[in-house]
Formats: structure tokens, sequence, C-alpha cells
């Protein structure tokens, strides 16, 4: 006797299809920017500057990267303030 080598019925890409992607939220870049990737078919997605989510491509990856230095610095500059500034 053979034994078959079932596919899973659905691949993932239709899944998403069907029930729509679940995008799970894997880099904060900034208090307002996210990066999600999708735990299906690994589609990932940004937010843009209008707060709107987009495809994350390449050319975002980078805007993100930049805005990540740019955020972490202030927050670093934000935690010194409010430990050099008395307690209410
Ligand atoms: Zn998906």
């Amino acid at each position: 006797m053979r034994k078959s080598t079932n596919k899973p019925a659905l691949i993932p890409k239709m899944y998403c299809n069907l029930f729509g992607h679940d995008y799970q939220v894997t880099k904060k870049v900034t208090y307002h920017v996210k990066e999600y990737t999708c735990c299906h078919c690994k589609k990932q997605l940004t937010t843009n500057s209008n707060g709107h989510l987009i495809e994350l491509t390449p050319k975002f990856k980078e805007i993100n990267a930049i805005l990540e230095r740019i955020y972490a610095s202030r927050t670093e500059r934000t935690k010194r303030k409010i430990m050099s500034s008395p307690a209410y």
C-alpha cells in the first residue's frame, strides 16, 4: 500500500482570501508606526504617515529603520529629561 501525501486543502493565501489576514505586530517602529505580519501568508504591512495600513515594501522598511532610529534617540532624551526634572 502506498502512502499518499495529502497536502493541506487550504494554502495560506487562500485561507487569507476566505477569512482575511491575521496580522500580528512584529515591530514597534514609533508610537504610531508599527509593522505587521500575517501569520498565515507572511504578508507584511506598515502604518504610513497618514495612519493608514499599507504594504511593507523595501522602501518603507528603509523609512521605518530611519524613523526607529530617530524615535529611539528622542525617547532616550525624553527619559533623561524626566529623570532630571523634579518629581510632581
Ligand atoms: Zn495573510
